[in-house]
């Protein structure tokens, strides 16, 4: 009977000890520390990704921020492979990573390694072939019909334009619509099929080789706005070996990240990249068709709209 007892105490405190720190939780890094220019502010930024995907339970998040160098990173050596996924908020020349560096990511996501890419993370690298295959398209610092071809929608149908033309483009920052097209994805599986992104940049003539790309989502890029007159690619997902990459070229800024589209996206994608699957469910605040729909909490990370000014007039 006592032993029983002590047994039955014994469960109890383990169950107890079992709940009090829920399921193991993913971990995951989140590399910053450079962008191509002033106007992406990882400093900002950073803090509101850690806290968007801590939020869910799911994650445990590392910031690890490259020192700030201006030739090559010689003494850079993150631990990748302690980490199911890495998200870039991180945008670096060709000449930053040395060749040990990228072979160590590239041997990290090969075997396995999960990757998401955040906006201007597309700008990054834009001469390493791995990278390039593993974003599916970049834009900018150089990027040329060499980059690999344009690809956009056109007529609900991919296109891969292999003209020559632009590497990179986008308008002014304002709210538009993003159209889901592989609505049986993990990440996109429940989203509405069209639905309002809040204030950004939307990116254009983006270039790359697309090796194992999807695109999960698109927006029409107004001419009226220095626009294509085309349907963009938003969300991809691609392989890279056996690992998975997630690519969102949402979130300039705290304004746009600060979407409850960008957040949720970004959730679901990491836990696809990490896991192969998606546990979370879409919340009901999520943009509709006709109206965005943004995080107070969040956008209150950027001392602007903090202070009552809209940063979209604050490049
Ligand atoms: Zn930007």
């Amino acid at each position: 009977m006592r032993q029983t007892f002590i047994g039955l105490m014994v469960t109890v405190a383990v169950a107890a000890t079992m709940a009090a720190q829920g399921p193991a939780r993913t971990k995951v890094m989140l590399l910053d520390g450079e962008s191509g220019g002033p106007y992406h502010k990882w400093q900002l930024t950073t803090p509101l990704i850690k806290k968007a995907l801590e939020e869910t339970g799911k994650f445990d998040v590392t910031v690890v921020t490259a020192p700030a160098v201006t030739g090559v990173l010689t003494d850079f050596r993150p631990d990748f492979a302690a980490f199911k996924a890495v998200v870039f908020n991180y945008d670096a020349p060709d000449e930053r990573w040395p060749e040990p560096l990228r072979a160590a990511f590239e041997q990290y996501v090969s075997a396995g390694g999960g990757v998401v890419i955040v906006h201007a993370a597309d700008n990054a690298f834009s001469g390493w072939k791995a990278w390039n295959d593993m974003i599916g398209v970049g834009g900018w610092r150089g990027r040329t019909v060499a980059s690999g071809p344009y690809w956009y929608y056109k007529d609900d149908k991919l296109v891969k334009d292999t003209a020559d033309g632009p590497g990179a483009s986008h308008g002014r920052r304002t709210p538009y619509a993003i159209k889901t097209r592989a609505a049986d994805h993990p990440v996109m599986k429940g989203l509405p099929a069209t639905w309002m992104h809040q204030g950004d940049e939307l990116y254009a003539h983006l270039r790359g080789p697309g090796t194992n790309m999807t695109v999960l989502a698109t927006a029409f890029a107004d001419p009226a706005n220095n626009g294509t007159d085309r349907d963009e690619p938003i969300l991809m997902a691609s392989t890279f070996g056996k690992g998975r990459t997630f690519h969102t070229v949402l979130g300039h800024d705290i304004v746009g990240m600060s979407c409850v589209g960008f957040v949720v996206t970004l959730q679901r994608a990491t836990e696809w990249v990490a896991t192969g699957a998606v546990t979370q469910k879409v919340p009901t605040s999520f943009p509709t068709a006709t109206t965005v729909s943004y995080r107070a909490d969040l956008a209150a990370l950027d001392p602007n709209y903090a202070r009552g000014l809209n940063s979209l007039d604050a490049k």
